[in-house]
C-alpha cells in the first residue's frame, strides 16, 4: 500500500490557500477505539466531531450507543453477569467454611437484569461526559463516507447533513455473525443474550471461543442446562493446549455439557421449545439456542467500495502499520479492522493513531506480548506464547515448566477443581515466552505477569522475585522443576 502519509504539521483547518474543514478529525463509531482517539486527538489540539447511533438500553434491536461494543453489549455487561453467576459456586463453597445456608436459594434474573442495564446507562454518560469535557463535538446519527473528506451522518429522525474533515477515522467495531443453517433465525446473539427478558431454562450453545464459553458459565452459574456444542475436540482454538483441556474439564466439573466434535444442523420451533438437530443425528429441546460462532467488521454501511477504501476478503477496513488506510486521509482503528480484536488493543490503536496524525509522533502499535483473559468460572488468563507457538517460533529448546494444584480454598470446600499454571522459557536466552493460567484470579494474576514478560524477563528473575503466601500468584515464581525440554518438532505434551 504505497501512499503519502498524511500527518498534520499544524492544526490550523482555515489555514490560508487551504481547504475550509468542518474539523480536523472527524470520527465514525463511539466506541473504545474511536473515543479513545477523539479525546486524545483533541488533547493534542484537534477539532474534533465523532458520530454514534442513539442505543435502547433493553432492545437489542439497535446498535450503536456512545462506548460501543465493550461498554454497551460486550465486556462490560458480560462481566457483570459473570460476577452474579460466581456465586453459586461461592454458596457451594461456603458450607464447609461454616456457613448454614437454607437449602432454597433463590436467583433473581430480572434483578440482575435491571441493575445491569442501569449500571450500562451510567457508563454510557459517562462516556459523552469525557467527550465533552474534552472539547469533543458529539452528532448522533450514522456516518458514511461521500468522498476522502467528506462524511454523511443520517440522523435518527432521518435527516441527513454532511461535514468535511481532513482527517476521517473509522471505529465501527464488529458484530455477532450467525451460521447459515435453516430455522437460524431462531437463535440469538451474544446482544440478545445479555438483555433476555426471562432466564431460560435449557440453553443450547453453538462455538468454541470466547463468547460460547463465558456464556456458558454464565448460564450455568445461574442454574441453567447447558450444552455446549463446537466443531473441535477442544474449545478455544489458538489457546495452548494444556490450558484447553483444563477449561474443557473445569466446564464439565460445574456441570456444562459438552458435545466436542459436533455441530448443529438444523432448529425449528415446536411447542416445547427450539428443536435442535446435529450434525451426529441427535435432538435436543432448548428455551434459547445462541450462536457464539465469531463476529464480522461493520462496514457494509460505509460506502468504502465508492471512495477506494479497500477491505480484505472478510470486509475488514485495510490499514498499515499506523491505522492509514488506502486511501491517505483516511484511518481505521479496532475490530472493523480484524488485527486483535480486543478492547483494550483498540485503545492502543486509538492512542497510537492520534500521536501519529496530531501529535507529531508517528507511533505503531505494538502487538507483541499483549494478555488477554477468558472469563468463564474459573477463568483463564495468557500472555506470550503457548507452549505451541513457541516450539513453531523458537530458534532454541523450550523449557517448560508447570504447576497443577488443587487452591488452598478448595481443600476446605471440597471443590475437585484444580488450578494449571504453565511458564515457557527460552533455553539459549533463558527469557520467559509466555505464561499461562487457568484458575481463580488469573487475570488479575496475569496482568502483573504481563509486565515482567513485556519488560524480558528471564526465568532466573522470576525465580529471584520472592512470593506472595499464601497466595496462588507464588506458583509463578516458585516453578523449580523443569517439566520437559521440547526441540523443533517435537510435539508439545497435554500432561496436566
Ligand atoms: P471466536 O472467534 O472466539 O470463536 C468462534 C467460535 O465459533 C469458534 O469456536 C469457531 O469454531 C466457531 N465457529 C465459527 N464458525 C462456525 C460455524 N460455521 N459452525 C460452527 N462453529 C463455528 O468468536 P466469539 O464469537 O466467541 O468472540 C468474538 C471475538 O470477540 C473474539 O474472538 C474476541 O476477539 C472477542 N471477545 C473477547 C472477549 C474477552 O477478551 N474476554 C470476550 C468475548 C469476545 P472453530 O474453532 O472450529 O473455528
Amino acid at each position: 500500500m504505497a501512499r503519502k502519509m498524511l500527518i498534520d504539521g499544524e492544526l490550523n483547518s482555515s489555514a490560508a490557500g487551504e481547504q475550509q474543514y468542518d474539523f480536523d478529525l472527524f470520527v465514525i463509531g463511539a466506541g473504545s477505539g474511536g473515543v479513545r482517539a477523539s479525546r486524545t486527538s483533541a488533547a493534542h489540539g484537534a477539532k474534533v466531531a465523532i458520530c454514534e447511533l442513539p442505543f435502547h438500553p433493553i432492545s437489542s434491536e439497535v446498535i450503536g450507543g456512545v462506548g460501543g461494543t465493550c461498554v454497551i453489549r460486550g465486556c462490560v455487561p458480560k462481566k457483570i453477569l459473570v460476577y452474579g453467576a460466581s456465586f453459586r459456586g461461592e454458596f457451594e463453597d461456603a458450607r464447609n467454611f461454616g456457613w448454614e445456608l437454607s437449602e432454597q436459594i433463590n436467583f433473581n434474573w430480572k434483578k440482575l437484569l435491571h441493575n445491569k442495564t442501569q449500571e450500562i446507562i451510567r457508563l454510557n454518560g459517562i462516556y459523552k461526559r469525557m467527550l465533552t469535557n474534552a472539547g469533543v463535538t458529539m452528532i448522533e446519527g450514522e456516518g458514511k463516507l461521500i468522498d476522502a473528506h467528506v462524511v454523511e451522518v443520517t440522523q435518527p429522525d432521518g435527516s441527513k447533513q454532511q461535514y468535511m474533515a481532513r482527517h476521517i477515522l473509522i471505529a465501527t467495531g464488529s458484530r455477532a455473525q450467525r451460521v447459515k443453517i435453516p430455522g437460524q433465525e431462531l437463535a440469538i446473539t451474544s446482544d440478545e443474550a445479555l438483555s433476555l427478558e426471562e432466564l431460560p431454562k435449557r440453553v443450547v450453545i453453538l462455538g468454541g471461543g470466547y463468547i460460547a464459553v463465558e456464556f456458558a458459565s454464565i448460564w450455568r452459574g445461574m442454574g441453567v442446562t447447558v450444552d455446549l456444542f463446537y466443531r473441535k475436540e477442544l474449545p478455544l482454538r489458538g489457546f495452548d493446549d494444556e490450558m484447553r483441556a483444563a477449561v474443557a474439564r473445569n466446564l464439565e466439573g460445574r456441570g456444562i455439557k459438552l458435545h466436542p466434535g459436533t455441530n448443529l444442523s438444523e432448529l425449528s420451533r415446536t411447542e416445547d421449545g427450539i428443536r435442535v438437530l446435529t450434525d451426529h443425528g441427535e435432538e435436543f429441546i432448548a428455551d434459547v439456542v445462541l450462536f457464539a460462532t465469531g463476529r464480522s467488521p461493520n462496514t457494509k454501511r460505509l460506502n468504502l467500495e465508492a471512495v477506494g477504501v479497500e477491505v480484505d476478503k472478510t470486509g475488514a477496513i485495510k490499514v498499515d502499520e499506523y491505522s492509514q488506510t488506502t486511501i491517505p486521509s483516511i484511518w481505521a482503528v479496532g475490530d472493523v479492522t480484524n488485527r486483535m480484536n480486543l478492547t483494550p488493543v483498540a485503545l492502543m490503536e486509538g492512542t497510537c493513531f492520534s500521536k501519529t496524525v496530531f501529535g507529531g509522533q508517528p507511533t505503531k502499535p505494538d502487538y507483541r506480548d499483549i494478555p488477554c483473559a477468558v472469563f468463564c468460572v474459573p477463568p483463564l488468563s495468557v500472555v506470550g506464547l503457548s507452549e505451541q507457538q513457541a516450539l513453531e517460533q523458537a530458534k532454541s529448546d523450550i523449557l517448560v515448566y508447570t504447576s497443577s494444584f488443587t487452591p488452598m480454598k478448595n481443600t476446605i470446600s471440597g471443590r475437585q477443581e484444580k488450578t494449571i499454571m504453565k511458564i515457557v522459557v527460552d533455553s539459549e536466552t533463558e527469557r520467559v515466552l509466555g505464561a499461562s493460567m487457568c484458575g481463580p484470579d488469573a487475570p488479575e494474576i496475569m496482568q502483573g505477569i504481563a509486565v515482567a514478560i513485556k519488560c524480558g524477563a528471564t526465568k532466573a528473575q522470576f525465580d529471584s522475585t520472592v512470593g506472595i503466601h499464601p497466595s496462588a500468584a507464588e506458583e509463578f515464581v516458585t516453578m523449580r522443576t523443569l517439566t520437559r525440554r521440547l526441540t523443533a518438532g517435537d510435539k508439545p505434551k497435554t500432561n496436566l
